[in-house]
């Protein structure tokens, strides 16, 4: 993949590509894929077009973007990327992208252990920051207003981050399929025990399930997590099998009901609370 990747790159820098013709005054923005796109549209409001390059539905780890994806941003002012690791062919794309089309990569270097930065609260507050400062920066005119929305959703979420802290979720165990957890885990001081791996969403090994249903056994839990958009059937494996329930929790890598963090990460906290009673 990544070869062809380079492919359409060179093909597309030898065209001289002049694709995605602009038609508002307003900045043009691109996303990496929902989460990115999400805390963006956050702090822009209506000042700015946000764009996910990500089709709604799909997840980060499977997508590669089209030599048409990448011709479109060749008309925008800035693409803003996670550089967790998540979305390494961003960064290849960054490479081909000439002045004045800002890039912004919210994480320096990637994270081996577990790219999911935002489902830490402390996180987002850093990855905020980082979007408001280059929207200000790409559209100093309306700086003012991106860094109100950004501090009124940071209250409301430091509100519901209280929340997290105050549900007694503190030193349990939590038993997930996909491993997208672990920086919610360390914020909120439980443990992740996940059946699949952090970048590698196959299906467990038949040990590996053994292993992990002893676990969920010796530890009563009462309940494993699972991301809807991956799809049950591996929860619904162990959950039957260990006799316990599953419950669908969002690692908010896409939303096709076009949800905000603070709705998605709400929602959460409702089916955290039914799960580790
Ligand atoms: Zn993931």
């Amino acid at each position: 993949m990544k070869r062809i990747l380079s492919l359409i790159l060179m093909s597309i820098m030898l065209a001289g590509c002049t694709g995605g013709v602009k038609n508002s005054d307003k900045p043009r923005i691109y996303t990496s894929f929902y989460s990115v796109y999400s805390l963006t549209k956050t702090v822009a409001g209506d000042k700015a077009d946000i764009i996910n390059l990500m089709p709604q539905g799909m997840e980060p780890h499977d997508f590669e973007p089209t030599a048409a994806d990448i011709m479109k941003l060749s008309k925008s002012d800035m693409l803003i990327y996670n550089g967790s690791g998540i979305d390494d062919w961003a960064a290849d794309i960054e490479k081909t992208l000439d002045e004045p089309i800002k890039v912004t990569r919210l994480y320096p270097a990637p994270d081996r252990d577990d790219p999911h930065t935002w489902l830490s609260f402390e996180n987002v507050y850093n990855e905020l920051d980082t979007i408001c400062e280059a929207l200000c920066e790409i559209d100093a005119a309306n700086a003012e207003l991106y860094k109100e929305n950004k501090d009124d959703y940071e209250k409301k979420l430091k509100e519901l981050q209280a929340q997290f802290e105050n549900a007694g979720f503190g030193g349990k165990k939590m038993f997930v399929t996909h491993g997208a957890y672990g920086h919610l885990c360390r914020e909120l001081g439980m443990e992740q025990v996940a059946l699949e791996g952090i970048w590698d969403l196959s299906d467990p090994s038949p040990a590996k399930m053994a292993q992990v249903i002893a676990d969920i056994k010796e530890s009563g839990a009462k309940c494993i997590f699972y991301d809807p958009y991956e799809g049950d059937d591996t929860a619904l494996a162990a959950a039957d099998e260990a006799g316990i329930e599953a419950i669908p929790l969002s690692a908010f890598e896409t939303d096709d009901k076009n949800r905000d963090y603070y709705t998605v990460m709400s929602e959460n906290l409702e089916q955290m609370k039914k799960g580790l009673k």
